[in-house]
């Protein structure tokens, strides 16, 4: 490098260069990042200025000058067919000024009209559909290559495997997690123990790049899209007309884009959003300003990492200080101790904050946060009260480490990491009320045994009185036990409460198990195991081999049920619970559901012989083809498909795998077959 740039410069620049890669990787690869956005596109701006004044200094691998990271290993990856760019960025109004006075020195002329979108915090993901048929779908990756994610992104409900239009199509957009489903998510994560995602962008992407399609279908994600690639082809003029177009062919595009026919309602569009996203179920973090006419984007081109026609405008995260004056303990049900930051209360984003997650030691010690420190707080995904740092420039000295507790802050019995690699810490003690209060509270919860009217309060009691020390107990309890409890409550509510727990004896296993909070098992395989074991005996009995078979059902999960099922204390509660409620889950087939549907099924199945299988579509008011015609409805494909496969898909027919086939058959899907 030449002698002429300030060595303090160069080292600067080396070091910014090493942070943003670290941290780029944690975000993309990771996802896991430990910094905020702002402080990443702050670092970004810091070498931008600097390479900018010492052009000699940007290295072909600079973070400014690349999008995004490589694919992470274990996809197959894909070379996109037109490159993906991110987008220039901005948090302030001068710079968006700025970007319209360049567009319009690059343009020549003054007229331009900009669309106003929404920007979503998902991950990009680009669609490509041949006649009509989505054959692939994969990530940005680095821009140039991707990964293959097409297998989990058939797992989301409102993208069409079929287009309304048999076109060939390359579309790209976002995919993002529903803010109920994040919080939903990192409630379960913690429960498990298992590192929480810093925000639903994360959370998106952890779950679009799970190697395991199952496990993606479980998570409700969804997507917005935006863009198409080579538009004129299909006459589009203008983003406005893209965003109609891509509606109209069947997929979704985020309904509150808005055509600006002044530049300064860019500013009016941000400030009302920036004000309003609260009432969005996706968390977004800013707008994207683009040039409407497609005629002016591709005179305006792009720059090595973005479009020189868009500019995001991103809103400030919502951000307070206050004082951490203590850590308290939260046992969780399965024993995770969870440590929670006490705090001055505080107001953020419209609600006053008084506790925040500090997720595990591992995460106290990373951001070195200390007992009387004054911290910053940011919500992540606009739900979660998060500390972003603490600000340790301002520490007086009296500030405490905060050590792990030595004992279950609760039953005082002894603490320890559950598996190896584990972050989290927990309560070693099987007995402790803390996991049973919380267990009971699964128990009767809405998706298990529904019993209404028995709330934290009273669980709490009736655990202290020794009334309640197990599930079953709750079907032992008398009028005369409730009454003495001194909580108050009258003999109507008694006569209620027993009248629900009453009802609870006929929920199907499915609910039971639930109940049951066997790990790694939530509503979705719970129904699974239930429709597939049939009893609460059977699947006691049922080997690693046996569990395996069912859908969604991977080595880890197997061994989870495998060994509660073979624990004394699990198995000793069952036999009381058996005595009460009912074990077996019904198995309704939907009678009729095929009815005039024409199938035609190739490839060797799993669970029937081909007589078997065309037995049941006839019993079920279907009729059996054995060739693909346009008048077919369905295929079913098992493994080995022959050319029948490939003409359905040419046709854009509806394909279902066995798997899926029997799930619609016995009511589990929504897919009704139309
Ligand atoms: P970005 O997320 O800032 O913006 C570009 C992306 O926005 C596009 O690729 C697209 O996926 C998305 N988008 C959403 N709605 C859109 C719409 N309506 N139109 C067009 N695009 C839309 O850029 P990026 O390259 O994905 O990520 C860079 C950002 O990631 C940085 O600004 C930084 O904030 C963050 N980051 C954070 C860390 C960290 O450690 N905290 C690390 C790396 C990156």
């Amino acid at each position: 490098m030449d002698g002429k740039i300030p060595p303090e410069v160069i080292e600067r620049a080396k070091k910014l260069r090493e942070e943003l890669n670290y941290h780029s990787y944690r975000y993309y690869v990771l996802n896991d990042p430990i910094i905020t956005d702002r402080e990443y596109d702050n670092m970004l701006k810091e070498l931008s200025a600097l390479e900018k004044k010492y052009p000699e200094l940007i290295t072909p691998d600079s973070p400014t000058q690349r999008v995004g990271e490589k694919p992470a290993e274990g996809f197959k990856e894909v070379r996109h067919s037109a490159r993906l760019y991110s987008l220039d960025n901005t948090y302030s109004e001068e710079e968006v000024l700025e970007f319209h006075n360049r567009v319009k020195r690059l343009l020549g002329t003054d007229d331009i009209k900009y669309i106003c979108e929404l920007k979503i915090d998902g991950l990009s993901i680009t669609l490509r559909y041949e006649s009509g048929t989505l054959v692939l779908a994969a990530t940005r990756g680095d821009g140039a290559v991707g990964e293959d994610v097409t297998a989990n992104v058939r797992t989301i409900k409102s993208i069409p495997l079929k287009l309304r239009r048999p076109l060939d199509i390359e579309i790209r957009g976002e995919v993002f997690l529903p803010k109920s489903e994040f919080k939903n998510l990192n409630d379960e994560r913690s429960e498990e123990g298992l590192p929480l995602f810093a925000n639903p962008r994360n959370a998106a992407a952890g779950t679009l790049r799970q190697l395991d399609p199952q496990e993606v279908a479980k998570r409700n994600l969804d997507a917005f899209f935006y863009q198409i690639v080579d538009p004129r082809r299909y006459k589009l003029e203008t983003q406005w007309d893209v965003l109609a177009f891509i509606r109209e062919i069947g997929l979704k595009t985020e309904p509150h884009a808005k055509l600006v026919e002044k530049t300064e309602m860019v500013i009016d569009y941000w400030e009302y959003w920036q004000k309003e996203k609260h009432v969005l179920d996706y968390a977004v973090d800013g707008t994207v300003i683009k040039v409407n006419s497609i005629h002016q984007q591709e005179e305006l081109g792009y720059t090595a990492k973005s479009p020189r026609w868009a500019i995001a405008f991103k809103f400030p995260a919502e951000q307070a200080r206050t004082k951490l004056t203590q850590v308290s303990f939260q046992v969780g049900r399965t024993g995770v101790i969870t440590p929670v930051a006490e705090l001055d209360p505080v107001e953020l984003s419209g609600t006053v904050v008084r506790r925040a997650t500090l997720h595990n030691f591992d995460y106290i010690l990373e951001k070195d946060i200390r007992i009387g420190d004054l911290v910053i707080l940011e919500k992540a995904g606009e739900i979660i009260p998060q500390i972003v740092k603490p600000l340790s420039e301002v520490r007086t000295g009296n500030e405490k480490l905060i050590e792990p507790p030595e004992r279950c802050p609760v039953c005082q019995g002894p603490v320890g990491k559950g598996k190896e690699g584990e972050v989290a810490l927990r309560c070693l003690n099987p007995a402790c009320p803390a996991k049973l209060e919380r267990r009971i509270m699964l128990f009767v919860s809405r998706d298990a045994m529904d019993i209404r009217g028995l709330g934290g309060k009273l669980v709490k009691r009736l655990i202290s009185t020794g009334l309640v020390g197990n599930f079953s107990d709750l079907y032992k309890l008398t009028p005369f036990e409730l009454a003495q409890l001194g909580t108050g409550i009258g003999d109507k509510i008694i006569a209620n409460l027993l009248r629900e727990i009453d009802n609870s004896k006929d929920k199907p296993l499915s609910k039971l198990l639930v109940g049951l909070g066997i790990p790694g098992v939530g509503k979705k395989l719970a129904l699974d195991l239930a429709k597939h074991f049939e009893t609460l005996e059977s699947l006691e009995k049922a080997k690693i081999e046996d569990l395996l078979e069912v859908q969604g059902v991977g080595n880890e999960l197997a061994e989870n049920i495998y060994n509660f099922f073979h624990n004394e204390e699990v198995l000793k509660e069952l036999d009381e619970l058996k005595k009460f409620v009912n074990t077996k889950e019904p198995l309704k087939k939907r009678e009729g559901i095929l009815e005039g549907k024409k199938i035609v099924v190739t490839g060797t199945l799993k669970n029937y012989t081909r007589k078997e299988i065309h037995d049941l579509i006839i019993a079920l008011g279907g009729e059996v083809s054995s060739n693909v015609s346009a008048r077919t409805d369905l295929v079913i494909v098992g493994e080995n498909p022959g050319s029948k496969l490939e003409k359905a898909k040419k046709k854009g027919i509806k394909i279902m795998s066995e798997e899926e086939f029997l799930s619609t058959i016995k009511g589990e899907n929504s897919d009704d077959l139309s």
